[in-house]
């Protein structure tokens, strides 16, 4: 037998069996933010290196080590998208939707990183992405937080996850402050974790996030960040909150929070839940005011998050909040016993599907006696079983068979639509 190639590494099948999962959430989210009047938006999941160079950091954990980027036949150096949000700004801006406009937009589909997989974390995984553009006061980057709020409601998360906000301020400020905090952290370099040290060359703002226990204790005596905040940008993240309270979202301000990505400034945020260990951020967005121009854009306020699709699911399974609805069920199974009685069983079937669109229908295929078919019926955990051989044509009518009780009547070809709706609904 020839040998059976795997899957790569990292990169996850999404079986019938989830996939009804993926679908529920997906509906649920399409409906929440269509609600708020965001647009989908769909851009190619390969890019070249330099948007996600220029757009991520060079500095980013993503573009120095979580990169897939190859060659294509030409030479030219392509990366599979590692997220979304410097797609969108390069789609949307070649469009010609950002300058003196605004936009909500969403996307939704895998992104790529090369990373160790373990649970939550995956080099496939998938995210779903609202960005806003063209608007720079804080009412927008409280809107997106009270549509991530309220789709937690939709799917009963609300309760198991926590916001966490910060600000971070403009560019200068962070500047000034990084200074501070290199100049502190020098002093301590060999107590800092290898990453830690690293960074202090190259993205000091990150040592922040360290979970090293040593950094973390070097960190307690460091400059804060808050300190170096200008009025503008304490006075965003003031009306911010007021907006959030008056809306009443808690949070809890997570002085340590200063996101992966270079793009970001003033507003940081991360929804994240005590249920998944060390994966704990569902969701994570911020402001972006300088992307658009930093990529060749006129200058553009943005604002946005993404949220990773696996670990929403992880959490919602973990939780047991998968609604039944959402689960692929049988309502009707068919069941019949020659040509006349298949023919009968198609157009039985049609009609029942034309009646309602939500119906599930399995028609058995393949033939096989009686037997086989009842087992199959049983097996597929449909709500009735319809049954019709020789006889019912003749007579125009089939046996419909409750499966839950085992109860079956002799019902009219044309009647049976009802019955079944009556019973189900
Ligand atoms: P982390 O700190 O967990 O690595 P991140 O800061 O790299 O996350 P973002 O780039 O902000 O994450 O992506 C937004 C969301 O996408 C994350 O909060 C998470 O839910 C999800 N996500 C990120 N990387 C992965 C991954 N490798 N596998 C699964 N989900 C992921
Ligand atoms: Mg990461």
């Amino acid at each position: 037998m020839a040998r059976k190639i795997q899957a790569i590494r990292g990169m996850n099948d999404i079986l019938p069996d989830q996939s009804s999962v993926w679908l529920y959430l997906e509906k649920t989210v399409a409906e929440v933010v269509k609600s708020y009047g965001y647009q989908q938006i769909r851009f190619p999941i390969v890019e070249n290196t330099d948007l996600f160079k220029r757009g991520v950091g060079e500095t980013t954990d993503i573009v120095e080590k979580e990169m897939y980027t190859f060659e294509d036949r030409n030479g030219e150096s392509l990366t599979l998208r590692p997220e979304g949000t410097a797609s969108c700004v390069r789609a949307a801006d070649q469009a010609g939707l950002l300058f003196n406009q605004v936009q909500r937009l969403w996307y939704t589909g895998p992104m790529f990183r090369y990373e160790r997989p373990q649970k939550g974390r995956y080099r496939q995984f998938h995210q779903i992405g609202v960005e806003s553009f063209g608007m720079a006061t804080s009412d927008i980057d409280a809107e997106l937080i009270i549509l991530s709020a309220r789709l937690w409601q939709k799917l009963g998360l609300l309760e198991h996850v926590e916001l966490q906000l910060n600000t971070i301020g403009l560019a200068s400020e962070r500047e000034a402050y990084k200074a501070a905090l290199v100049e502190y952290l020098t002093e301590f370099k060999d107590q800092l974790d290898e990453d830690s040290q690293r960074r202090l060359a190259t993205n000091p703002l990150r040592i922040l996030d360290s979970k090293d226990e040593s950094t973390q204790s070097v960190l307690k005596d460091a400059p804060n960040l808050e300190d170096f905040i200008g009025e503008e940008s304490q006075a965003h993240f003031q009306r911010l909150q007021a907006i959030l309270e008056a809306n009443n979202v808690p949070y809890v301000i997570n002085r340590r929070l200063v996101r992966g990505l270079d793009y970001y400034g003033k507003t940081v945020f991360e929804w994240v839940t005590s249920h998944l260990g060390a994966q704990a951020t569902v969701c994570a967005g911020g402001r972006y005011d300088g992307l658009v121009e930093q990529l060749g854009g006129k200058a553009t306020p943005a604002v946005g998050f993404a949220m990773g699709i696996e670990r929403l699911i992880l959490l919602l399974e973990t939780l047991d909040l998968i609604p039944s609805q959402a689960k692929f069920s049988t309502d009707v199974f068919m069941v019949s016993m020659g040509d006349d009685a298949e023919l009968a069983s198609f157009t039985l079937s049609e009609t029942l599907r034309e009646a309602h669109s939500n119906l599930v229908v399995l028609r058995h295929c393949g033939g096989g006696n009686f037997k086989k078919q009842m087992k199959k019926a049983d097996s597929s955990n449909a709500r009735f079983t319809v049954i019709i051989g020789q006889d019912e044509v003749d007579q125009g009518v089939c046996q419909v068979k409750d499966m839950t009780t085992g109860e079956q009547v002799s019902c009219k070809l044309d009647q049976v639509t009802t019955h079944i709706t009556n019973t189900i609904r």
